[in-house]
C-alpha cells in the first residue's frame, strides 16, 4: 500500500492545512483592486495564488487518495466533499483576478517585468492569459454568452441520460444457450474473449442496434453539439470551430489537418495487420467484431515482485538518475498495488505537488496490468521531474503532452520484453499488444478526429445534419481506413452514436494521436544505434519532462525535437506499425 503520511502525518495535520488554506482564501479577497498598483503588489498576488495552489494539492489529495483506498468510508468521503466546497469558495474569492489583470495594458506589465525581475517568472502565465483574452467579448457580450452557457450542456446531458440512465441493455442468446444481458462490460468481454465468431456477431449487432433504433434522436443531439460549437466560435470571432478549439493551447489548425491527411496516407500497415488477422483467425468473413480477439491464446501471469526489476531495467536507456527515481517509486511507498474491497477501480498517477506522485493500481498479474504499470510510471516520472524543475505556476502539464511519457515508457517496456521473449508465442502476444495499442490509440482516434472535423464543417457550411449524413461520413471513413480488408457490416456506420467523446468533449481525441506520434518520433532517436543521436534524444526528452507547463505544448515538443507541423512526425507511427507487423508476421509463421 502507499504511504500517505508523506502528504500529511495525520488527519490533525490535514485539518491544520485545511484551516491554513481557508485563511489564505479569506485574505486573498482583500487584494482585489490592488493589482494595478505596480509590480510589487502584482507579484504578491501571484505568490499568494501559488500558496493557495500548493495547499490545495495537499488538502485535496490527502482526502481524495484516502477515499480511493476504500470508497465505502463515509467519514473520509465527507472530508473530501468538504474540500470541494472549499474549492468552490476559492474559485469565487479569486474570480476577480483575471479580469483585473487583463484591465492593465499588457505593455505596462511587460515594462514591470523588465524592471522587476521576480515578476518575470510569471511571464508565460501572463502572456498566455492575454492570448486567451483575444476572443473575450465586452461585458455585455460576455453576459449574453454566460446566459447561453446554461443551455450549452443540454445535448450532452440528454445523450448521457439516453445512453446510461434510460438505456435498457438488450438480452441476447449465445451459442451455448446462455442468455446474457448485454451491458457495455459484457459486450467488451465477448468481443475480446469469445472465440465463437457467431457470438461476437450477435453481441455486436445487438449492441449497435440499440443505437440504430434511436438514430434520429442521436443525430439531433449531435446536431445540438455542433450548432453550439459553431455558435460559440462565431460569437467569439473565430473562423471555424477547429480554430476555437485549438486557440487556448496555441496550436495551428494545420496540425490537425496534417495529422488526418498523413494518417490516411499511412493505412497500408494497418490493412496488412488486419489481413494477417483474417488469415490467422481462419474466418471467411472479417468484420469489426473480429478485431479485438487475441490471435494467440495466452494465460501468462506476472507477479508484481517479478516485474518491478523489469520496469527498472526497461528505462536504463534514460540514464542512471531516471532509473534511480523509478526504483525510489517502487521502494518509497508511492504505489497502492493490489485490488482491495472498496478500493477505486482502474489506475492513475496523482501529481501531488510538494510530495511526490502517487500511483493507484489494481494489479491482477495480466500482461495488460504490467503495461498499465509502465504507463502510470511514465506519468509519475513526468510529474516528478516537472515538479522538481519548475516553480509551482508551471508544474502542471496539459493533456497535449501528458500521454507522451506514459506511452514512451510502454514502448521502452515493450522493447525490453521483446528482447527477452524466448518463444515465438511470447513474441506474438507482445507484438499484438503493441499493435492493438497503435490501432486503438492512434488510427482510431485520428479517424474519430476526422469524423468530428467533417461534421463540424458541414454545419459551418450550413449543410443539414441527419442520421444518414453522419453514418455516411462514418462508413466513408471506414472504407478509407480499412479498404476491402474489412467486410461490410451495415451497423458499423452507427458507431458515431456510441462515442461519448463526440458528445462530451469535441475536438479532444486528436490529442491522444498527437501524443502517440510524438512518442514514435522520440523513440526513433532513443532506439538509434548511433550513440550521439541516442544521447541527444535522451537529453531532449528529459528536458521535455522537466519543462512541465512552462510553455505552449507545441513549442515544448519542438525543443524536444518533435515538430508536429511536419508530416514526417506523423509518418513515424506508420513506420513503427510497419516494423511491428513484419515482426508479428515472422512470429506467427
Ligand atoms: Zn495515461
Amino acid at each position: 500500500m502507499w504511504d500517505l503520511s508523506h502528504i500529511c502525518k495525520s488527519w490533525d495535520e490535514w485539518q491544520g492545512s485545511y484551516r491554513e488554506l481557508d485563511a489564505e482564501i479569506e485574505s486573498f479577497k482583500s487584494r482585489q483592486g490592488t493589482l494595478a498598483g505596480g509590480p510589487e503588489t502584482l507579484l504578491d498576488a501571484f505568490r499568494a495564488m501559488d500558496r493557495m495552489g500548493v495547499l490545495s494539492y495537499r488538502v485535496w489529495y490527502y482526502a481524495s487518495l484516502r477515499y480511493d483506498e476504500d470508497q465505502r468510508n463515509n467519514e473520509v468521503n465527507a472530508r473530501r466533499q468538504q474540500v470541494q466546497i472549499l474549492f468552490a469558495r476559492e474559485h469565487q474569492a479569486s474570480s476577480w483576478f483575471n479580469p483585473e489583470l487583463l484591465a492593465i495594458p499588457l505593455d505596462t506589465i511587460r515594462q514591470w517585468m523588465e524592471r522587476h525581475t521576480p515578476l518575470a517568472l510569471y511571464r508565460f502565465a501572463i502572456e498566455a492569459l492575454f492570448h486567451e483574452q483575444e476572443h473575450v467579448l465586452d461585458e455585455q457580450g460576455e453576459r449574453l454568452l454566460s446566459y447561453a452557457n446554461r443551455s450549452s450542456s443540454v445535448s450532452h446531458d440528454s445523450y448521457a441520460a439516453l445512453t446510461t440512465a434510460d438505456m435498457k441493455p438488450p438480452t441476447i442468446a449465445l451459442g451455448g444457450g446462455n442468455q446474457v444481458a448485454l451491458s457495455y462490460g459484457q459486450y467488451r468481454a465477448i468481443l475480446e474473449t469469445n472465440r465463437n465468431q457467431a457470438d461476437r456477431a450477435t453481441a455486436y449487432r445487438a449492441f449497435h442496434q440499440v443505437y440504430a433504433d434511436n438514430r434520429n434522436t442521436y443525430a439531433a443531439l449531435y446536431n445540438g453539439v455542433l450548432q453550439r460549437d459553431w455558435f460559440h466560435a462565431r460569437a467569439r470571432g473565430y473562423e471555424s470551430t477547429l480554430d476555437a478549439a485549438l486557440h487556448g493551447n496555441n496550436i495551428p489548425t494545420s496540425v490537425v489537418e496534417t495529422l488526418i491527411k498523413v494518417t490516411k496516407e499511412g493505412v497500408a500497415p494497418l490493412r496488412r495487420y488486419h489481413q494477417l488477422r483474417r488469415r490467422v483467425l481462419g474466418v471467411d468473413s472479417y468484420r469489426l467484431f473480429d478485431v479485438s480477439i487475441p490471435l494467440v491464446e495466452h494465460d501468462a501471469r506476472y507477479t508484481y515482485d517479478e516485474v518491478m526489476p523489469w520496469i527498472v531495467d526497461s528505462v536504463a536507456g534514460l540514464g542512471d538518475e531516471y532509473q534511480q527515481q523509478v526504483r525510489d517509486a517502487f521502494s518509497g511507498g508511492w504505489i497502492d498495488v493490489f485490488e482491495n474491497t472498496g478500493k477505486r477501480s482502474g489506475a492513475y498517477s496523482a501529481p501531488v505537488y510538494g510530495t511526490h506522485p502517487y500511483m493507484l493500481l489494481n494489479f491482477n498479474e495480466t500482461l495488460d496490468a504490467v503495461f498499465t504499470l509502465a504507463h502510470e510510471m511514465g506519468h509519475s516520472m513526468h510529474t516528478l521531474l516537472a515538479h522538481r524543475a519548475q516553480p509551482f505556476v508551471y508544474a502542471g502539464y496539459t493533456i497535449f503532452v501528458a500521454e507522451v511519457p506514459s506511452t514512451l515508457n510502454e514502448a521502452l517496456f515493450l522493447d525490453f520484453m521483446l528482447e527477452r521473449a524466448d518463444t515465438a508465442n511470447q513474441r506474438a502476444v507482445l507484438l499484438q499488444h503493441a499493435i492493438d495499442s497503435i490501432a486503438s490509440t492512434f488510427y482510431t482516434q485520428v479517424m474519430f478526429a476526422d469524423f468530428e472535423l467533417q461534421a463540424h464543417r458541414l454545419v459551418e457550411q450550413d449543410q443539414p445534419i441527419t442520421a444518414e449524413v453522419l453514418s455516411g461520413i462514418y462508413s466513408g471513413l471506414l472504407r478509407e481506413y480499412y479498404g476491402n480488408v474489412m467486410d461490410d457490416e451495415p451497423l458499423s456506420s452507427m458507431t458515431w452514436a456510441r462515442i461519448p467523446h463526440f458528445f462530451s468533449t469535441p475536438y479532444y481525441v486528436y490529442q491522444y494521436a498527437t501524443c502517440f506520434a510524438s512518442t514514435a518520433r522520440l523513440m526513433q532517436d532513443l532506439r538509434s544505434s548511433d550513440l550521439t543521436t541516442k544521447s541527444g534524444g535522451v537529453d531532449r526528452y528529459l528536458s521535455l519532462l522537466r519543462a512541465g507547463g512552462s510553455g505552449y505544448p507545441m513549442a515544448l515538443l519542438k525543443t524536444a525535437g518533435v515538430d508536429l507541423s511536419q508530416p514526417d512526425t506523423v509518418r513515424a507511427v506508420a513506420s513503427e506499425l510497419d516494423m511491428l507487423v513484419s515482426q508479428l508476421e515472422a512470429a506467427l509463421k
